[in-house]
């Protein structure tokens, strides 16, 4: 049996905890880490970046598929076009690998050291990692628990032949001829989206009475106007009961009590993600817990000194770049630095077509507080960048306060916006106003002019509506 000895020892390689020992290393911190599976974890495994990989190849193709139905009005022909999904996946596992590659090379640029296996602990301050050469010991001052989530499984529908995670869906070598979605939530919308681009005819089944339903309704729409337009069927207030007895449908309750069948040669459950604490020892040292989720105060500290936890396992929301941001600073305390963060200006995005971006406060959650609240809308349909790129549906939303007009909140919909929620997250993180959004002179023709439109609007004074 090997032992090391260490300053930080950081379990989990996904983006909280690369991030982590990346931080560390470059601050002089002797750290190791530790991962069962590819360095970068979920997000770059089997999570962000090859659904978004998907995602693209599904838009270019149906796009092209569009265009070759001669229903295009931009004047370009097309045959129709045919797609390989056993490519589109090799393409994508080439992007991953890459960046597998990548991460790897910067822990070792950072001179963290990585020992590849399943980490237990033996106690707080020690694991064990069962390497392909032996037990290894590893003892260290302070522990970063970076585990992670896993897809949840309802027992009723058990993963397996033709039901199916978000992980094997993104492994597919045929697009699925009939695909039902349980759980009509972010991830399952994203990828039911892009089946149903590719060919799939989709079915969302949802138990709430509608999808997305983190988001505000007026968010949501130009959402649902698609999916209809994709011929998504979406039954809501519906529940998933179980996989018919020739495992070729997915046994339904309807909202109205009804038993009811949807076809399907594959159901992809996407009903949540649940944290990664059990198979690994933690039930050995007495953690505190939120629910399922590792307990944690403002800078990560759990109700053990000398451990810390990130990422998924730590709760909502459960987002790369959350995790990221927790690394980045755990890491910095423990080298004794003075650091905090403010989780309120945490961007969300939904890779749905059209997109979805929020940031800080949603109109409900501001007129809870007290006092007036100035809300600015600007609709895409009124930005001539968006015209242009076929985008028109959609909308900047701007939620500030009505004396002092401090922005509380930004939400977007609309092809691209993905690519504004920098913006906005900067304008929360600088505790802009209104009147800093309307002043910053925005380039034209950009959807971002949306975003000083929809703070002109709270101003009482937009320009191009
Ligand atoms: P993880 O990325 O889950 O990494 C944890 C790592 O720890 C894993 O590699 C695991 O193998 C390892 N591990 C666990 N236990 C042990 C152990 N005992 N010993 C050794 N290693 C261990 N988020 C976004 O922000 N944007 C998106 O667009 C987005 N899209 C997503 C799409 C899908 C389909 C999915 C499933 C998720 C998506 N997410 C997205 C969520 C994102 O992937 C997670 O929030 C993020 O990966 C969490 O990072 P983490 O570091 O906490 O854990």
């Amino acid at each position: 049996m090997k032992e090391i000895s260490c300053k930080l020892l950081v379990i989990g390689a996904g983006p909280g905890g690369y991030v982590c020992a990346i931080r560390a290393g470059q601050l002089g911190v002797d750290t190791v880490i530790v991962e069962a599976g590819k360095p970068g974890g979920t997000c770059l495994n089997v999570g962000c970046i090859p659904s978004k990989a998907l995602i693209h190849a599904a838009e270019e193709f149906e796009k092209i598929a569009h265009m070759a139905g001669g229903k295009d009005p931009l004047g370009i022909k097309v045959a129709a076009p045919t797609l390989e999904l056993a490519k589109t996946v090799a393409w994508k596992d080439s992007i991953v690998s890459r960046l597998n590659s990548g991460v790897a090379g910067l822990l070792k640029k950072a001179k963290v050291k990585t020992v590849q296996g399943w980490a237990t602990f033996r106690d707080g301050k020690t694991v064990e990692v069962e390497t392909e050469t032996g037990t290894q010991v590893i003892r260290a001052e302070t522990v970063v628990i970076a585990t992670g989530s896993a897809p949840v499984e309802l027992p009723f529908l058990p993963f397996g032949g033709p039901v199916i995670s978000s992980t094997e869906a993104l492994a597919l070598s045929e697009v699925p001829k009939k695909l039902a979605v349980v759980g009509g939530g972010y991830i399952g919308l994203e990828l039911g989206m892009a089946f149903a681009k590719m060919g799939a005819k989709v079915t969302v089944v949802e138990a709430l009475p509608r999808v997305l339903a983190q988001y505000d309704a007026e968010l949501t729409r130009p959402v649902l106007k698609r999916l209809g337009e994709l011929g998504v069927e979406v039954m809501l207030g519906a529940k998933a009961k179980g996989l018919s007895t020739k495992g070729d449908a997915l046994l339904v309750e309807t909202a109205d009590g009804k038993n009811a069948k949807v076809a399907a040669d594959r159901i992809l459950v996407t009903v949540g993600r649940k944290p990664l604490t059990e198979g690994w020892g933690l039930e050995q040292i007495d953690l505190d817990r939120a629910g399922k989720f590792i307990r944690i105060d403002d800078q990560c500290r759990t109700s053990m000194r000398g451990i810390h936890a990130i990422g998924d396992v730590t709760g909502e929301p459960m987002l790369a770049h959350r995790a990221m941001a927790q690394g980045e600073m755990v890491a910095e305390i423990v080298a004794g630095h003075k650091r905090s963060w403010d989780k309120r200006t945490i961007p969300a995005i939904c890779f749905t077509d059209p997109e979805l971006v929020t940031a800080g406060l949603s109109p409900e959650e501001a007129k809870a507080l007290p006092g007036e609240i100035k809300i600015g809308q600007f609709p895409f349909a009124a930005n001539g960048r968006a015209m242009t790129r076929q985008g028109e549906d959609g909308f900047v939303r701007v939620v500030a306060r009505a004396d002092n007009h401090l922005v509380l909140g930004i939400q977007a919909v609309g092809q691209g916006v993905s690519e504004l929620s920098a913006a906005f997250g900067l304008a929360l993180e600088m505790g802009v106003r209104l009147e800093d959004i309307a002043g910053t002179i925005h380039a034209h023709p950009t959807q971002g002019e949306g975003f000083q439109e929809a703070a002109l609007k709270a101003l009482g004074h937009a320009l191009h509506i």
